[in-house]
């Protein structure tokens, strides 16, 4: 008898729906490319929704202390103390310790992460579906009931799927780089400056984070073509502090590209997370909304491999996660506008500044976010 799902990709939703899975008594394992994780973080922190679900599988505790945030609209403050409900964001969690907790979690409830293990293919047949992977002892095959892509932006099972992911090109990108030892001010929220904007922001113990936006910088295609110094000039020129000498730990850059798969479920397929939507990161929400979709979907497919839900049952993740992805793509291109344009775009941000101060047009934000 094949195992109930095979989770493709052992990022944060990967992970979470793998833990939710197995709580719903399904037998399941996830595959995982990447020899050992990566210690990158690109979030670095998580929703009060998401804080939610954490906190729902007694996952928040291990964090420990946590700091909760206030939050912005593209870079307008929300002054959140003033709201009835707490829509306070936490902040300060690089992604990679969220990533080491669900580890931790999901291989204490059993689930066996392969790790150095790419999905290649896959054929869905009338009970099940047959993945074909390239593991460290050469390729292989594996079968399960459903196959569940978590395996992020270029998602291969999206792909390979043959769902579409429409959406908008990049019209802007922004960088970042961890520094260490940097005397620099920092700007949580991000401040508009002459040719962009500049944030930076306390990462963890003694690392700071820098985020640039300068109009006359396109990230490159190739990430790895990257390099500091150019970082550090934009810097210079937006701020007038020099961070050359800091010692620098992980340099990225990013774009606005915003794209949304056509479908969440076709078949015995299913699709989780970054695989169904990408966007600015503005307003930290990725993790977040694909950990809520990874809530979603868990029990519901773990309703149907057991046989106690019928099958229709998994359209109805389509149905009420969709209209929220769209809704995120509407609100990060909303913020991107706010937060990435010049001084023609000033105007409405004071109109933007005097709306927060109305407690229903703040709540509505915050709840967006
Ligand atoms: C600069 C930046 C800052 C951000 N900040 C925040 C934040 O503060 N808060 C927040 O909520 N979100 C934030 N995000 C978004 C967040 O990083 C992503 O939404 C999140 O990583 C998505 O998780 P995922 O598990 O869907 O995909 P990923 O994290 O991309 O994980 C996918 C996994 O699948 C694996 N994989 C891929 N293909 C295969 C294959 N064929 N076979 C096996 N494995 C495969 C990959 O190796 C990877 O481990 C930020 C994003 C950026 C760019």
């Amino acid at each position: 008898m094949s195992k109930g799902a095979i989770v493709v990709g052992a990022g944060p939703v990967g992970l979470m729906l793998a833990g939710e899975l197995r709580l719903g008594g399904v037998d399941v394992v996830v595959y995982e490319r990447l020899p050992a994780p990566s210690g990158e973080s690109r979030g670095v922190g998580f929703t009060r929704r998401a804080a939610e679900v954490f906190d729902q599988r007694g996952l928040l505790d291990r964090y420990g202390e946590v700091e909760w945030a206030q939050g912005h609209f593209g870079g307008v403050r929300i002054d959140f103390d003033r709201l009835r409900e707490n829509h306070f964001s936490v902040r300060g969690i690089p992604q990679s310790r969220t990533e080491e907790l669900l580890e931790e979690w999901v291989t204490g409830l059993g689930v066996p992460i392969l790790r150095g293990h790419e999905v290649t293919g896959f054929t869905e047949t009338a009970d099940g579906v047959v993945v074909a992977f390239e593991g460290p002892d050469g390729p292989g095959e594996d079968t399960a009931r459903y196959l569940v892509g978590c395996d992020g932006a270029r998602s291969v099972v999206r792909r390979l799927a043959g769902i579409d992911f429409p959406g908008w090109d990049a019209t802007r990108g922004m960088y970042m780089a961890d520094l260490v030892g940097a005397n620099i001010r920092r700007r949580p929220i991000g401040e508009q400056v002459p040719g962009g904007m500049v944030m930076s922001f306390n990462l963890q113990d003694g690392v700071d984070r820098i985020v640039i936006h300068d109009e006359n910088l396109r990230p490159p295609e190739d990430k790895s073509s990257l390099r500091f110094g150019e970082i550090a000039d934009a810097w210079q020129r937006m701020t007038g502090e020099s961070i050359h000498d800091a010692e620098v730990g992980w340099i990225s850059s990013f774009t606005d590209t915003t794209r949304q798969a056509a479908e969440y479920r076709r078949g015995r397929v299913l699709l989780v997370g970054d695989a169904t939507h990408i966007h600015m990161p503005a307003g930290a929400q990725g993790l977040s909304v694909g950990v809520q979709d990874a809530a979603n979907l868990g029990w519901k497919l773990a309703g149907v491999i057991n046989g106690w839900a019928p099958e229709g049952l998994l359209d109805t993740y389509h149905a009420e996660r969709h209209p929220v992805g769209q809704n995120l793509m509407r609100s990060t291109r909303a913020q991107t506008r706010l937060y990435l344009t010049g001084e023609e775009m000033e105007p409405l941000r004071a109109v933007m500044r005097e709306l927060v101060e109305i407690p229903e047009v703040a709540r509505h934000l915050a709840g967006q976010v």
